[in-house]
């Protein structure tokens, strides 16, 4: 049976001959787990070829070579007159042309003459260096053979992604160990042939010959990426089916007052084409009997609020509550001062609680949610609190999806008798993608900004241009133009080549009457002291110079200049969402990208993508593409799974195999797909 092999794989490390607690726990830090199989899913990144030369003067320095040596002399090292000299076993290879071996611990001496006899052949692998005073050089080479065990050394070494405290070698052994025993396994037990074919296509991708095995549409890679691709679309999928069942019913309720026709009189503004299609879906939803999980997506300023708001107004026509979610107490703050006018307006308690409400005034608001008056609540996860109690939560609005773990979500719908959820998320997903994604929700798009928008003017340019830039905007900002300036990094001192906040601001400060500075350092309520003294458009604070901390949701229309630093450090779409916060108002808006001396050719290509465009989605798309190039910035805020095998851009029609594949299971796949669930870690929650 598979169980075998599974059992196996949920092993800990440290139960492999060789592999204590200790190591265990450093390989946990590089793995992420420290399982079997978490040591199966890191593939290695590339291969290093150890094939037998005859000859140094057919490598170049800085390659890895292994080299038959004849060993000519030794040369003891040690202290001379103040210097540390390394030990040196003078070589030849086949051709007579020198070669130094050089070691600089000089404690090992006899042992490395002893590996190194004179006289004698010696198979030899290392990094060829090379000095004008010794010519060739190894210096600690990393495997060293006599020519009858020059099997030992990898012809096709297979290098691993490490970390502090593991080297190659380790992960080799341990890689041997594993799959010795995963042979005796297929050797004792009888296996399906999916799960024989499974363990082929790791083995060769553990055993790599070329680079070519590790390539993402290799034959063995991308088997593995459609394995994993089939354990998530699999969960999805059935996530999705136990969304429909019986017990999963929503209450029915029945429709009190008449609200909607009044909210729609009231707004200032005519909804968009694609705000009215999604509020259309959402009361779509409401009219079936199971539950909503729909998520909107919207870029920045698509009006997304709106939206939710539209979905409260219509859950409060049956006399049931709502709360928006927000991921900060300022922006809880600020849409509760923009929907409160409205709540006022169509005669609805609404009210906002977050971790600085305590005491009475806490006790006040509870009560007022226990006994069902306030039918809007806008907070942060004070909101779902263990003594906050609702009389009947009908519709659970999460802003910024992203920022709300599935944990949270679940406590949240354990307030009410199977709520609603909407999620509002400003990340756009390229479309290829979302659903398989976000594949138990259904989703719908914003892909229309409100009427009268001016397009936002982004342009790059180099950080050495720094106080030109100044001085072009100078004007602007003496006739009230409110400036955005974003800095990577808070401490000078972190990264020297990066201008951080602190100094920044000393720097416009000294220009300009009144700058402000907000930082992840800061206290919290200085920081948002700042941060509403810059929204608001009486203060004449007139450039915030801040970190990424204004990155999600901060409303400052009257803000139309937005300065980012070290562009080429942030990702794709953490670039979008800054400059999201300008252009929300009538005004012309401009975004500047400064870049620093050391930007790469990528940096410069995600730049210009910016340049050329506003639409988020095309971002998206493109961030995708360029992921696959081995760009790491910007993937951790971005919340997209980390796949093991699975590369966004190479496996795209994998994608869609496996999500057919899923939606179509039958019984004997269905065996197989949750034996991958397991192997991927894939959640299926029962009756999400
Ligand atoms: P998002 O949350 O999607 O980033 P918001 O909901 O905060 O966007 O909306 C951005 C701004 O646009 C707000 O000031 C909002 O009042 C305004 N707005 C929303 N919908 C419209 C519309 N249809 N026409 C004009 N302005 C709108
Ligand atoms: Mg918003």
């Amino acid at each position: 049976m598979d169980k075998e092999i599974l059992d196996f794989f949920n092993t800990d490390l440290q139960f492999i001959h060789g592999v204590g607690p200790v190591l265990a726990s450093k390989f946990n830090d590089v793995l992420d787990g420290r399982r079997v199989l978490d040591f199966l899913l890191h593939a290695p990144s590339y291969v290093r070829p150890r094939e037998i030369l005859d000859s140094v003067t057919n490598a170049q320095p800085g390659d890895t070579i292994t080299i038959s040596l004849m060993v000519k002399s030794h040369k003891r090292g040690g202290m001379f007159r103040g210097r540390r000299l390394p030990t040196q076993i003078i070589c030849n290879d086949k051709f007579a042309a020198p070669v130094t071996i050089q070691f600089f611990n000089v404690n090992y001496l006899d042992y490395w003459t002893e590996k190194l006899p004179v006289g004698q052949w010696r198979i030899v692998s290392g990094r060829l260096d090379f000095s004008n005073k010794n010519g060739a050089i190894i210096n600690h080479p990393e495997f060293i053979e006599t020519p009858e065990n020059a099997y030992k050394i990898p012809k096709h070494q297979a290098i691993y992604p490490s970390g502090e405290g593991l080297t190659q070698k380790t992960f080799s052994n341990i890689r041997d160990q594993i799959f010795n025993i995963i042979h005796e396994r297929i050797t004792a037990h009888v296996l399906s042939d999916r799960m024989l074919e499974f363990l082929d296509a790791l083995e060769h991708v553990h055993y790599p010959e070329t680079n070519d095995d590790l390539a993402p549409n290799g034959i063995y890679m991308a088997k593995l990426a459609y394995c994993e691709l089939l354990a998530h679309q699999t969960a999805i999928a059935i996530n999705r089916r136990n969304r429909k069942t019986l017990k999963n019913q929503r209450p029915v309720r029945a429709k009190k007052y008449d609200l909607l026709d009044k909210f729609y009189e009231i707004l200032p503004f005519h909804l968009t084409g694609a705000q009215q299609r999604t509020i259309d879906e959402i009361f779509a939803d409401f009219k079936k009997p199971v539950p909503m999980m729909r998520l909107v997506q919207g870029d920045v300023g698509s009006g997304k609020t709106m939206v939710a708001m539209a979905a409260a107004v219509k859950m409060a026509e049956t006399g049931a509550q709502t709360v928006l979610l927000a991921p900060t107490d300022t922006l809880a703050q600020q849409h509760f001062n923009k929907l409160a006018p409205l709540c006022e307006k169509l005669g609805l308690v609404c009210d906002v609680l977050t971790g600085r409400d305590k005491g009475a005034g806490r006790n006040q608001k509870l009560i007022s949610l226990k006994s069902g008056r306030t039918k809007i609540a806008i907070g942060t996860h004070a909101l779902f609190s263990d003594d906050v109690e609702y009389k009947d939560l009908g519709l659970v609005i999460i802003d910024e999806q992203h920022r709300f773990g599935v944990a949270q979500r679940n406590a949240m719908r354990a307030k009410g008798n199977n709520p609603d959820m909407l999620a509002l998320s400003a990340t756009p997903i390229p479309r290829t993608l979302s659903m398989t994604i976000y594949g138990d929700m259904d989703i719908s798009i914003i892909n229309e900004k409100p009427a009268g928008r001016i397009p936002i003017k982004t342009s790059k340019i180099p950080v050495l241009r720094t106080n030109d830039l100044i001085e072009r905007i100078a004007p602007q900002i003496e006739n009230g133009a409110k400036v955005f300036w974003v800095c990577p990094l808070v401490s000078e001192s972190e990264i020297s080549d990066m201008t951080a906040a602190q100094s920044r601001y000393e720097e416009l400060n000294k220009r300009f009457s009144h700058v402000g500075l907000c930082h992840g350092q800061m206290d919290k309520k200085e920081r948002d002291k700042v941060m509403a003294e810059f929204a608001n458009p009486d203060s004449d604070m007139r450039i915030l110079v801040s970190t990424t901390v204004i990155e999600v949701g901060i409303d400052v229309p009257s803000a139309t200049i937005m300065v980012i630093e070290n562009a080429e450090r942030f990702g794709l779409a953490a670039l979008h969402q800054l400059r999201g916060r300008v252009g929300r108002g009538a005004l012309q808006s401009y975004c500047i990208l400064l870049y620093g001396n050391n930007i790469t050719p990528d940096g410069l290509k995600r730049l210009d993508v910016l340049c050329e465009t506003e639409d988020g989605f095309v971002i998206a798309e493109q961030d995708l593409m360029m992921r696959g190039v081995g760009e790491l910035l910007g993937t951790k805020q971005s919340g997209w799974i980390q796949y093991h095998f699975v590369n966004y851009r190479e496996h795209r029609d994998l994608f869609r195999l496996a999500q057919t594949a899923a939606m179509n299971n039958n019984s004997d796949d269905e065996n197989w797909a949750a034996q991958l669930r397991q192997i991927f870690d894939c959640a299926v929650t029962a009756g999400a």
